[in-house]
C-alpha cells in the first residue's frame, strides 16, 4: 500500500508523470485523464505490441498544442484512470500488463518509473501522512496536491520539533489541527502551483526558519481562522 497509489479509497497521486506540468484547470485535467484512458482502452492491446507506441504517438500529436509550466519537462500519456474509476495511476505498469518492462515505451523508461521516489514517498510517516492527505481528499487531484508537497510535510513536521511536540502528535493528539490546516491550504492553492513532475528539489538549501516562514506567511495571507498558529510559531 503506497503513498502515490492507496489499496483502499478512490483517491491517488499523479503528480510525478507530468500532467500537472501542463497549463490546464482541474475540469480540463480530469478530462484530459478521461480521453487518455478511453483511447487507450479502444486502442491498446498489450499482445499487440505497436499498439503502445502508437498510442503514445497518437497522444503525444494531440497534446502538443497544451502549453506547459516548464518547456524541459515531459508529460506522459499513458497516464490515465484505472479500474473504471478516478484513480489515476500508469496504464502501462507491470502490474496491468504483466510485463516487468513495459514502462520503457515510455519517455522515461522502466528504471525511472519504477525507481523514482518522491520525497514525500521517501518520508518514514509516509503510511501516516498517506492516511491523513485521504481523509482530506475527495477527488484525486486534491489527493496529488497533497501527496506530491514535501514542503508542507517538512514544514508542519519543523513546526512540531520547534514546538517540542512528539512527532506522533501530527497524526493523534493534534491531528484535528493539521487536518484543518491541510484543508485551508487546499482552498486557498490553486492546481496551477502544482509540482510538475519528477522534480530534484533541493530541500537542503531551506532552512527550518525560512520553511515556518513560508507557513507564518500562508497563514496571514489565508486562513485567519489559524491565526493564533502564527503567533505561536513566530
Ligand atoms: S510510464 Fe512512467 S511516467 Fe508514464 S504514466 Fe507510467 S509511471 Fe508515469
Amino acid at each position: 500500500m503506497s503513498l502515490c497509489y492507496p489499496d483502499n479509497g478512490s483517491v491517488s497521486c499523479g503528480s510525478c508523470c507530468g500532467v500537472f506540468n501542463l497549463n490546464l484547470t482541474r475540469k480540463e485535467i480530469t478530462l484530459l485523464l478521461f480521453q487518455r484512458t478511453e483511447e487507450f482502452q479502444n486502442t491498446v492491446d498489450f499482445k499487440i505490441s505497436h499498439s503502445l507506441p502508437a498510442y503514445r504517438q497518437s497522444r503525444e500529436a494531440k497534446e502538443k498544442q497544451i502549453s506547459k509550466k516548464d518547456e524541459s519537462t515531459y508529460n506522459c500519456p499513458f497516464l490515465g484512470y484505472l479500474d473504471g474509476g478516478y484513480k489515476m495511476g500508469c496504464m502501462i505498469h507491470p502490474s496491468r500488463t504483466g510485463n516487468p518492462l513495459s514502462q520503457n515505451y515510455s519517455f522515461y523508461g522502466s528504471s525511472i518509473c519504477l525507481g523514482y521516489q518522491c520525497r514525500n514517498r521517501e518520508n518514514p510517516d509516509s503510511a501516516q501522512w498517506k492516511s491523513v492527505f485521504q481523509e482530506l481528499s475527495s477527488n484525486s487531484l486534491d489527493y496529488s496536491q497533497l501527496a506530491a508537497n514535501h514542503e508542507i510535510t517538512t514544514c508542519l513536521e519543523l513546526l512540531f520539533t520547534k514546538l517540542k511536540y512528539p512527532k506522533d502528535w501530527l497524526f493523534g493528539k493534534h491531528r484535528e489541527f493539521v487536518l484543518g490546516f491541510l484543508h485551508e491550504y487546499l482552498r486557498f492553492r490553486g492546481i496551477a502551483d502544482q509540482r510538475t513532475s519528477f522534480e530534484i528539489v533541493s530541500l537542503e538549501t531551506e532552512t527550518a526558519e525560512s520553511l515556518i516562514k513560508k507557513l507564518s506567511k500562508f497563514l496571514k495571507k489565508n486562513s485567519p481562522s489559524l491565526n493564533w498558529l502564527e503567533n505561536l510559531i513566530t
